[in-house]
């Protein structure tokens, strides 16, 4: 299982929307297939494992990290091609997360005679598809921000110029967080003052791994995601025109605005309007809508600040760089003065270590 669940993070950056898995197929303690889903409309794990075994799948064992399908896909389900393999065994890591397929492929081996088991290394499994599963059982993403800061806790300088505050290794690793993302979304704010493009570019990688799942040349670009209530984005900057797919979204109505961005090449969409910005739990319907599994928050303080106000995230990732901004620079997170210690957002480790010069912290809501 252990090697299932390396093969399926192979598929970490390409199979958005569908879920990463791997399989393996051991028959007299020697493996005779393995194999792991690449890519949305192409063939998922088991069959490139079945296919890989041939004749050897008889009397076989499988281990796959997740469920094996039942129900009619382009090829049929996979728990069908099990059972007309002759595999005697099959083991998953975890259930299907749609609470309404979950255990139908397990049952359907189990009918065809096939013994079955569910659970080994599954918190592993788990932790492969996080969105996935986070849309299967709440109907929205996993919300991921990610804020890059001074030990003092300070994101940009007062005047708001923020970039480069991390070193190469960190701005490295917030690539490949974009990369396994199926949505990046930031704020007006971030658009003006930085002028990212928030594209994914693999040749800045050390790890040969994006590319030679893409082949050297496909690669997948996060929906990027803009809050503008008031359609302030110019239509000429780099997030617009970047390849990929820009959504603006709009609290309120601009045509002439709208027009222009447009005629950029971006998408603009209406949501409610909430305060200063828009309404997040839409915003989260929206994305669930688009199968939005892993989204990055990259943006300021503000608008990072509403997420977490609203207990709208899932994990928090501060690259904490060497260096002091002052205390008039610019705060980790916009949230309103506590009046007591009570109120406090209590926050739990789940990693810590060096990237470069600098610190990744990961934290998730208590
Ligand atoms: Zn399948």
């Amino acid at each position: 299982m252990a090697r299932a669940l390396q093969l399926a993070e192979q598929g970490l950056y390409t199979t958005d929307p569908n879920p990463r898995v791997g399989c393996v197929l051991v028959r007299d303690g020697e493996i005779v297939g393995e194999g792991f889903h690449a890519r949305a409309g192409e063939p998922h794990a088991e069959r490139h494992a079945l296919a890989a075994a041939g004749d050897r799948a008889r009397g076989a064992t499988a281990y796959v990290t997740l469920e094996p399908c039942s129900h009619m896909g382009r090829t049929g389900p996979c728990a069908d091609a099990l059972v007309d393999a002759g595999v005697a065994r099959v083991i998953a890591a975890m259930e299907d997360p749609n609470p309404q397929v979950a255990g139908n492929g397990m049952a359907r081996l189990a009918t065809a005679g096939i013994d079955t088991a569910t659970g080994l290394l599954e918190s592993d499994a788990r932790a492969l598809n996080p969105g996935f599963i986070s849309r299967m059982t709440r109907q929205r993403p996993f919300i991921r921000i990610k804020i890059a800061a001074s030990v003092d806790g300070r994101t940009a300088m007062a005047s708001g110029e923020s970039q480069w505050i991390t070193g190469p290794a960190a701005r490295e690793d917030v690539q490949r967080l974009r990369a396994r993302s199926s949505a990046v979304i930031t704020g007006v704010g971030t658009v003006l003052a930085d002028r990212p493009s928030y594209t994914v570019r693999p040749a800045q990688w050390t790890r040969a791994d994006y590319h030679r799942q893409a082949g050297g040349q496909w690669v997948r670009q996060p929906l990027r995601v803009i809050l503008d209530r008031t359609l302030q984005t110019p239509p000429d900057v780099p997030v617009v025109s970047a390849p990929g797919h820009c959504l603006l979204v709009a609290g309120e109505q601009h045509p002439g605005r709208q027009n222009a961005l447009e005629s950029a090449g971006a998408e603009v969409m209406l949501l409610p309007a909430s305060g200063s910005g828009i309404d997040l739990k839409q915003l989260l319907i929206e994305l669930n809508r688009r199968e939005c599994n892993e989204v990055l928050v990259e943006c300021g303080a503000t608008l990072a600040g509403a997420f977490v106000r609203e207990g709208l995230f899932d994990e928090l990732i501060v690259f904490m760089a060497p260096a002091l901004l002052g205390s008039s620079a610019r705060p980790l997170l916009g949230l309103p003065q506590l009046a007591s210690m009570s109120e406090k957002v209590a926050l739990k480790w789940q990693d810590v270590r060096q990237i470069g010069d600098d610190l990744r912290l990961t934290l998730v809501p208590a």
